[in-house]
């Protein structure tokens, strides 16, 4: 008997394993349709031995120093800050925008004090800062926004920046000095052997164990656990009961090169031209040296394996039916981008993780009652007698509903 299934061995799933595991001394079984760990941040060689992220370009960054520790407790660090241009207008010019983009854009010779007047000169009022396309044009005006921002979302989302929340574009600052950094985060690294390596030793734990190539539904009726952590797409873990919640995908188109550099920065952004919205060049990520290079070209998807959330009020509204839903199912914990549908990057994943799992280690403490103290472990009886009664076996009936026996 497993205390815990873990659903998905992404970040999410291995950071409550790694926890459960080391720190509580649960028996935790952790499962991944895929046929490998790390869920979306999986790195691999291919086969010129190029390192690669097979889902697209992750970058490490944080605010957290709690994140960041807990992470290096399984990993080295390579310092890396990440720099993209923008293909507008012929030209590469540094995304986020700059002064140096605005001075190379027009031909000019801004100073930062200028170019702050010339912001606002352009710059459009909005009362209510509501919508991606509000962020943008009440900073950099409409033709900014239509040269950078415009056609990338819609490419990339499917839908104009004025049907989407405000924070999606808000992801991305506009800058009057002339940091061509993409992030600001304290912390800027890279995992130096890479993110599966890095999971690798999350997960090696004689506690864990770990079974790939499966989909959970697959093991329901044949392994019995006590309680459950998913980190799957919330609407499917419900069969859709509230009709299915939209996921952006992405096709991504992976080459290697005969020559040892390609772009003149890890990413290129292709706002106005292609079908694809970037292109990223690996090796600067990682600072691999290769006499080949690989690099891969993102095109979005309305269909496919889901990667982002989409931000919008009718999303939020169908979601929030979903989250009520989990909340009261028992034995089930939700974490997670897909789980609750949260454009999270990786450290809001890894901190939403530590977070829940101080809440269930909270949950299994002596507690006090009627002044007697419940003994360590009883809640988490209590739990698992609440799932042997959904189901024969002592496993929460599939999808938390009752189970014909
Ligand atoms: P996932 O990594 O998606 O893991 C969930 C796992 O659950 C998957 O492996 C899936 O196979 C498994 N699963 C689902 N359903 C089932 C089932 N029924 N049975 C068994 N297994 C199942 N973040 C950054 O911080 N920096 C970046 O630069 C960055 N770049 C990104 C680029 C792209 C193209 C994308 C899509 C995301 C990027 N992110 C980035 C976000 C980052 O990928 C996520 O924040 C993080 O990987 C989410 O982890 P997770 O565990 O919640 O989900
Ligand atoms: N964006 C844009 N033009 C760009 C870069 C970003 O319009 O050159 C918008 C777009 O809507 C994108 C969002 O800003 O989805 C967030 O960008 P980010 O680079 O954070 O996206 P991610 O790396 O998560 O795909």
């Amino acid at each position: 008997m497993f205390d815990y299934l873990i659903v998905g061995a992404g970040f999410a799933g291995s950071v409550i394993a790694e926890r459960l595991a080391s720190q509580l001394d649960k028996k935790v079984l952790v499962l991944d349709k895929r046929p490998h760990i790390a869920g979306n941040a999986y790195d691999h060689y291919n086969e010129e031995g190029i390192l690669v992220h097979k889902y697209g370009p992750h970058i490490f960054h944080t605010n957290s120093r709690d994140v960041f520790d807990y992470l290096s407790q399984f990993t080295e660090w390579r310092p890396y800050e990440h720099r993209v241009l923008a293909s507008v207008d012929g030209q590469l010019v540094p995304m986020p925008i700059n002064l140096d983009t605005i001075n190379k854009l027009y031909g000019l010779n801004l100073t930062s004090f200028d170019v702050n007047d010339f912001f606002k000169s352009v710059a459009e009022e909005v009362d209510t800062i509501r919508t991606s396309e509000d962020v943008v044009v009440s900073k950099v005006g409409r033709e900014l926004y239509e040269k950078f921002f415009r056609n990338y979302t819609r490419k990339q989302w499917g839908l104009d920046p004025s049907e989407l929340d405000k924070s999606v574009t808000s992801r991305v600052p506009v800058r009057t000095n002339r940091d061509d950094r993409y992030f600001t985060d304290t912390y800027q690294a890279m995992p130096l052997h890479g993110y599966t390596a890095m999971f690798e030793k999350m997960l090696a734990h004689p506690n864990i164990k770990i079974m790939l190539n499966t989909d959970y539904h697959e093991i329901l009726d044949v392994i019995p656990f006590r309680e459950m952590i998913y980190t799957g797409p919330v609407d499917e873990y419900f069969d859709f009961k509230y009709g299915k919640l939209p996921y952006r995908s992405l096709q991504f188109k992976h080459e290697t090169l005969e020559k040892p550099v390609h772009l003149p920065s890890a990413v290129v952004n292709y706002p106005n031209e292609h079908a694809y919205t970037r292109v990223t060049e690996f090796k600067y990520l990682t600072g691999q040296q290769h006499n080949k290079t690989s690099i891969v070209y993102e095109y979005p998807m309305a269909e496919g394996d889901p990667y982002y959330p989409v931000p919008k009020p009718e999303n939020a509204e169908i979601y929030n039916k979903y989250k009520k839903l989990a909340e009261a199912t028992p034995g089930v914990t939700f974490v997670g981008r897909l789980a609750t549908y949260r454009y999270y990057n990786m450290d809001q994943v890894v901190a939403q993780a530590l977070s829940q799992f101080k809440k269930i280690k909270a949950k299994g403490e002596p507690e006090q009652v009627d002044g007697a103290k419940v003994e360590l472990g009883q809640k988490g009886v209590a739990l698992g007698n609440r799932a042997l009664e959904a189901g024969s076996n002592g496993k929460p009936s599939k999808n938390g509903k009752e189970k014909a026996m």
